[in-house]
């Protein structure tokens, strides 16, 4: 992008984000229904046991489109207007379950845990024992292991609410599962909103002490999945330290200012615009793959804040993600290969990026950050919002 367009798209999200006082406009489709609803229809069996599994379709009275499958609560598209009113899918993935179940590296659209992000080497203590878990991502444990949540058949149940149509999923994860203790019972609701808001409510409960993080893994695109790199959509991240790493991705447990780094978000920039800068934390990750430590809301009564922030200028496509977690990873999809995709495009490096609202890496062996310990008689309540608009 040349820097007089990026000047004027930087103005422009500046203009369409100013404060609080959001000036984007909830986008309809040309031809918008009137009524919401949820369609389903098979998505073949697991290779692995012959388990039927479905594509569930949400839509809402805007005509916007999520298709969620029960393999792994994976958001397999979803279709959000432009700003002429044009559908189209913002979310990279497979045509296939097949795809899916063999991709054991980029968890596309998936729901991840037990404990999302890394543990470095697949360790760590609680209540004076000791676990080791599967190594997955050498040295450490990554997305809950080779058979996290994104690698499970959920259990569904469609619904309608008032603010829209929702699939409920539930997921029982057995002690010992992946390594970690106790039976914990998780539930992740999907609600596409007729503000045009894909909103995800996990509820989680343990009959022993467990640690549990968990996460959502789109990869978006907002100028359309397959178009190209992510590189020309400005961010703004509401956030002012990020969690530096080791060459592994493990936190030092460092909180770092953003102040003066490639890494401060806090004004609208975009994705590209520093991510080659030789600088030591940009080429550990290849990009960008850090922990933001979220401010919080500014009401003591607000349960959610507001995280993210990212315009794409061809489409005009806004994303707001907001959270009751305090951590986001920002990755900019530095480990994609060129995997092939939905419709058979090729999804290259950095041609997608993930806003994933979460606690902070390697928690349990970091006590200066959040606890995600989890014990018996406590509901671990969390919920993300991404919220699409437009600015023209
Ligand atoms: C991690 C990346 C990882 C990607 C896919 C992200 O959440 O931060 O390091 O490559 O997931 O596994």
């Amino acid at each position: 992008m040349s820097s007089v367009f990026l000047k004027a798209a930087n103005a422009a999200l500046a203009i369409c984000l100013s404060g609080a006082a959001f000036t984007t406009t909830v986008a309809t489709t040309m031809a918008a229904p009137q009524l919401d609803s949820i369609t389903q229809q098979p998505f073949g069996k697991t290779s692995k046991d012959g388990r039927p599994v479905e594509l569930y379709t949400l839509r809402n009275t805007n005509g916007c489109e999520a298709t969620i499958t029960n393999y792994g609560g994976i958001v397999t598209s979803l279709k959000v207007p432009d700003k002429n009113g044009c559908l189209g899918d913002v979310v990279l993935g497979y045509d296939t379950l097949a795809g899916y179940e063999s991709d054991p590296t980029t968890y596309f659209g998936a729901l991840i845990g037990r404990v999302a992000n890394r543990i470095a080497r697949g360790q760590f203590s609680l209540d004076d024992k000791h676990y080791q878990l599967p190594i997955n991502n050498s040295p450490n444990s990554l997305h809950g292991g080779p058979r996290g949540f994104d690698k499970r058949v959920w259990d569904a149940m469609p619904l309608e609410t008032a603010k829209g149509p929702a699939l409920r999923l539930h997921y029982a994860s057995k002690d010992g599962e992946e390594g970690y203790p106790g039976n914990l019972s998780v539930t992740a609701t999907y609600t596409l909103t007729n503000r045009n808001e894909l909103r995800l409510d996990f509820t989680a409960t343990t009959d022993k002490d467990t640690v549990v993080n968990l996460t959502q893994h789109c990869y978006f695109n907002l100028a359309g999945a397959g178009h190209g790199d992510i590189l020309d959509h400005i961010v703004k991240i509401n956030a002012d330290q990020f969690a530096p790493i080791n060459k592994t991705l493990i936190p030092t447990g460092e909180l770092r200012s953003v102040k003066d780094t490639p890494f401060d978000f806090t004004k609208p920039t975009a994705i590209g615009a520093r991510i080659n800068q030789p600088d030591e934390q940009l080429q550990f990750a290849k990009g960008y793959d850090h922990n933001y430590v979220l401010r919080r809301a500014a009401s003591p009564f607000a349960r959610m804040t507001y995280a993210a922030q990212v315009y794409e200028p061809t489409s005009g496509r806004v994303l707001e993600v907001r959270t009751t977690q305090p951590g986001l990873q920002f990755y900019t999809g530095n480990f994609l290969t060129g995997q092939t995709g939905k419709g058979g495009a090729a999804y290259k490096f950095r041609s997608g990026f993930c806003m994933e609202a979460q606690h902070f890496p390697d928690s349990p062996n970091h006590p200066n950050f959040p606890s995600i310990v989890l014990k018996p008689g406590e509901t671990l309540k969390e919920t993300i919002v991404y919220r699409f608009s437009v600015c023209k």
